[in-house]
């Protein structure tokens, strides 16, 4: 809905290598819209399959986003479920614009191939394009609360949910606040069925 209402966010959008359906509205939509996508792949679950592929490897990760101290937990737990992998900087997700450049230098530093961006849904993706070109990394992937799950500071809803197209419904149970940004899926619904509407009369 942001994209949908702010052209700049869609370009940005578009402007990505890759994009992935991380709810199942979008799912539901593309199916609308008859340009169907087969599955949801949620950034938490695209970041744990990333993980698998990296560990016993060389490719190197640096976790960045979420409260202070979060990043090193989940680096804790990571190698723990990972044991060969190679996490070689963390940095919290709280920092002044004029930091900018000082956070991609020490991303830059690290040696990082990958780079785990987790501020949330727009910041992260506006960081990603604002700073993509000056990132050696050539994976930046903007994957929201992850750490927190990493970290155990947030629980992923159970597979019931997940499998159910109900994860939504999980999380508005366990974080109440975020009901302001809940209420745009019934306005994403009614859009999508209007513009699917108009495809068939077009
Ligand atoms: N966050 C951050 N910097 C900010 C705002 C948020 O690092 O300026 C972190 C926050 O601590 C949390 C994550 O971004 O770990 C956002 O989580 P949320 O579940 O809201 O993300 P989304 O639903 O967009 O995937």
């Amino acid at each position: 809905m942001h994209a949908y209402k702010n052209e700049e966010f869609a370009d940005l959008l578009n402007r990505a290598d890759l994009l992935t359906a991380d709810g199942i509205g979008v799912v539901y939509a593309s199916k609308i819209l008859k340009k169907p996508i087969k599955e949801r792949a949620a950034g938490y679950d695209i970041a744990r399959k990333v993980l698998e592929k990296i560990n016993y490897t060389d490719h190197k990760l640096f976790l960045f986003g979420g409260k202070p101290g979060v990043a090193e937990t989940a680096k804790k737990n990571l190698e723990k479920d990972y044991p060969d992998l190679n996490i070689v900087g963390m940095r919290n997700g709280y920092f002044k614009p004029e930091e900018e450049p000082e956070i991609v230098e020490e991303i830059n530093n690290s040696d990082a191939d990958i780079v785990f961006v987790c501020l949330g849904a727009p910041k992260q993706e506006q960081w990603i394009d604002r700073n993509a070109a000056n990132l050696k990394a050539r994976v930046a992937m903007g994957i929201g609360g992850s750490l927190d799950v990493f970290a155990g500071t947030a629980e992923r809803a159970p597979e019931f949910f997940c499998n159910h197209g109900l994860e939504w419904l999980y999380r508005l149970y366990k974080e109440p606040w975020r009901i302001g940004r809940m209420m745009e899926l019934p306005k994403f619904a009614a859009t999508v069925v209007a513009k699917g509407k108009k495809y068939k009369q077009d």
